[in-house]
C-alpha cells in the first residue's frame, strides 16, 4: 500500500548512531501502553518488561512521552515492533551492556584470526557465551521458521543467560562505537563477513530477516518529518537510539507526517520540540470530532452504512500521508459519507492548526 519512491536512508545506521534491537531483544523500548484507563500509573516500572500491547492506541516514546495515535498498519495494529520478539523482557541497563561490549572486545581481539575466521569465530562465540553464563538454545537452528521460532523466547524465561542474545555485539573500535564485531566494515573484523557464519542469526542472515516494519517506514518519512526525528534522536547514545527511535517514533511520525508537512508549509516546524508536537497531535486526537473508538452511547439497530476500516481508508484516492493520519486518528467514517467527512476533516485540522499556531513560535 505505500506509494512514492522510497529514499535510501537507514534507520539501522543513522549519522554516527546504530540501532543493535536486531541483536539484542531484551534491550527493552518504547511500546504500546495497556488500556488500563488510567494515564500515567500503567507506565511500565523500570526494569520491568514493557506492557504487553493493548488497545489504548496511547504509546510511550523516547523521553517518556505518551503519544496518542492508532497504527495505522491494519496487519500489525496495536503493535509495533522493530523486530518478532522484543519488548518482551526487561532491560539490563545500558551500563551492564558496555561491561559486556567491553570484555567480548578484548576476548575477540585476542581470539580472532582473519587466517583462520570461521574457526576462530566459533572458538570465540563458546568462549564468550562460556564467560558469560549463556545458556540459550533456539529450539530450532534451521529453515526460514527458525527466526520465528527462535524468537517465541517465552516470558518465564527471565534467568540470567536464558535470553536470545549474540556475542558478537560488541565494541567495534577503541572509540566506544556499538556493533557488530564480525560485520565486514567493523575494524574487528577485518574485512571477513562472520554474521552467518557463528552470529545469533546465522541461519537467518540478521537484519535482512528481522522484519523491522519501522525501517521500511523511515524510508518513506517526507523532509518535514525528518527534522522532527533529526531533533528527537540529537544526542542519543547507541542505547538509547535502540530503545527509542527505531518503532514508535518513526509509526508517530508517519502516522502524522500529512500534518507535519502542512506545519512545515507554514512554517512552523522550526523550532518546534517532540515534547511540543507531541501536546498538539495529542490534543488533536482527543478533539477528534470523527472518533472511531465510539464513545457514542447511540446505537442503531440496523446500521445505514458500513464503517470504514483502515484498509477501507487506505484503499482512498486522497494522498497517502492524508488517509494514514486519518487511521491515525481513530477515524470512524461510513462508506457513503465520506467526501462529506472528508471536508468536515480537514476543515478542523486546517482550524486547530490555526488556533495552535501561536504556540509553535
Ligand atoms: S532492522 Fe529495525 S530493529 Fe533491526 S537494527 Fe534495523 S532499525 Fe533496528
Ligand atoms: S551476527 Fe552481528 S548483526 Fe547478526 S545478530 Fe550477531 S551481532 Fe547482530
Amino acid at each position: 500500500m505505500r506509494s512514492g519512491k522510497a529514499s535510501d536512508r537507514s534507520l539501522c545506521h543513522y549519522g554516527n548512531v546504530s540501532c543493535v534491537r536486531c541483536c539484542l531483544p531484551h534491550i527493552g523500548g518504547d511500546a504500546c501502553l495497556a488500556d488500563s484507563g488510567a494515564e500515567k500509573t500503567d507506565l511500565p516500572a523500570e526494569g520491568s518488561p514493557p506492557n504487553r500491547p493493548g488497545s489504548s492506541n496511547r504509546y510511550l516514546g523516547p523521553h517518556d512521552i505518551v503519544m496518542k495515535f492508532k497504527n495505522f498498519n491494519p496487519l500489525k495494529d496495536p503493535q509495533i515492533e522493530a523486530s518478532q520478539y522484543e519488548d518482551c523482557f526487561a532491560d539490563v541497563g545500558r551500563t551492564e551492556m558496555e561491561r559486556r561490549f567491553s570484555d567480548r572486545r578484548k576476548l575477540f581481539l585476542e581470539m580472532y584470526d582473519r587466517e583462520r575466521p570461521v574457526q576462530s569465530l566459533r572458538h570465540y562465540m563458546k568462549a564468550a557465551q562460556r564467560n558469560e553464563g549463556y545458556k540459550y538454545q533456539p529450539p530450532a537452528s534451521a529453515g526460514p521458521a527458525s527466526m520465528f521460532i527462535g524468537g517465541a523466547v517465552s516470558r518465564e524465561r527471565s534467568q540470567k543467560g536464558e535470553l536470545p542474545e549474540c556475542q558478537l555485539l560488541g565494541f567495534v573500535d577503541g572509540n566506544g562505537s556499538v556493533g557488530c564485531m564480525a560485520h565486514p566494515r567493523a575494524e574487528t573484523s577485518r574485512g571477513y563477513d562472520g554474521r552467518d557464519r557463528v552470529g545469533f542469526f546465522h541461519h537467518t542472515g540478521c537484519c535482512e530477516s528481522v522484519g523491522c516494519e519501522a525501517s521500511r517506514e523511515f524510508q518513506f518519512l517526507s523532509s518535514s518529518a525528518m527534522k522532527i526525528f533529526d531533533r528527537a534522536v540529537d544526542g542519543m547514545s547507541w542505547y538509547e537510539y535502540s530503545r527509542h527511535a527505531t518503532s514508535v517514533l518513526v509509526y508517530y511520525l508517519r502516522g502524522f507526517d500529512c500534518l507535519l508537512q502542512k506545519l512545515d508549509a507554514r512554517g512552523l516546524l522550526e523550532t518546534l520540540t517532540l515534547e511540543q508536537l507531541v501536546a498538539f497531535t495529542n490534543s488533536l486526537y482527543d478533539g477528534w470530532p470523527l472518533r472511531r473508538s465510539g464513545r457514542s452511547t447511540h446505537h442503531s439497530p440496523i446500521p445505514a452504512s458500513v464503517p470504514m476500516n483502515a484498509l477501507d481508508i487506505l484503499l482512498t484516492d486522497i494522498p497517502l500521508a492524508e488517509r494514514i493520519m486519518y487511521i491515525a486518528l481513530d477515524t470512524l467514517v461510513l462508506q457513503d459519507q465520506f467526501a462529506a467527512r472528508l471536508l468536515q476533516a480537514r476543515d478542523h485540522v486546517e482550524s486547530r492548526m490555526e488556533k495552535s499556531s501561536c504556540l509553535f513560535l
